[in-house]
């Protein structure tokens, strides 16, 4: 089974089609002088991987191979992770800086959503809980794939004369409430103060980037 080096993920899929090898060959053998001798070219490329869950593109040759067992145990990993991160699971905590974040799972994957604005959000992926120092602190990276990063869209169309409006994309439901949805609409840049007037932040976790550098240290 081939596994993402970076986030230790099975979604990774071939980043170059066959399909695209095969128009290029065609471009080639009809528009190339003697281009048909050169068709084989787009064939020996080496394909490279792209993971689903991290946006990562990774070489063939760094695509980590297990065996059942070996994904076994890496099951069994992830799933005491998420056991640590369980409690947190669909609260809001408030980072050093006084920002808030949403602690939440969409299509199986833990992240943290920062909610600037009603269509202005930013998610995370939750790699690692420690409390190093006594202190409990969710570590996140902000390398997350395409389809986990769009928490509301513009729906509607000027052309069929539809009202133009924001909504949550099918991943933001998984991540976010139609109320909370509703109460960053309405309290615009007041959000933050209304959910801890509100008392929904939680304030005893800390929060740590993982920077690119730091990535062999990512537990999950
Ligand atoms: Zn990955």
């Amino acid at each position: 089974m081939n596994i993402c080096p970076k986030c230790k993920s099975d979604s990774l899929e071939k980043g170059y089609s066959m399909g695209l090898r095969v128009l290029v060959c065609l471009l080639l053998a009809i528009v190339v002088p003697f281009g048909i001798l050169f068709c084989w070219i787009p064939f020996v490329f080496p394909y490279k991987y792209h993971c689903d869950v991290c946006g990562s593109d990774v070489d063939r040759d760094d695509v980590v191979q297990m065996d059942w067992r070996e994904r076994e145990e890496l099951i069994k990993e992830h799933q005491q992770f998420e056991e640590k991160i369980a409690p947190f699971l669909g609260k809001w905590i408030e980072g050093d800086d006084g920002k808030i974040f949403k602690v939440a799972k969409g299509k199986g994957l833990l992240l943290l959503v920062e909610p600037f604005s009603e269509d202005e959000q930013e998610t995370y992926r939750i790699v690692n809980y420690h409390d190093r120092g006594g202190e409990p602190t969710i570590a996140v990276s902000p390398k997350v794939g395409k389809k986990y990063l769009h928490v509301t869209d513009v729906v509607g169309s000027f052309a069929n004369g539809d009202p133009m409006e924001t909504a949550l994309t099918t991943i933001g439901r998984d991540l976010i409430t139609e109320e909370e949805f509703d109460l960053i609409k309405d309290s615009e840049s007041d959000f933050y103060e209304v959910m801890k007037e509100q008392g929904k932040v939680e304030q005893d976790i800390n929060i740590e980037m993982v920077t690119e550098s730091d990535d062999e240290k990512v537990e999950w």
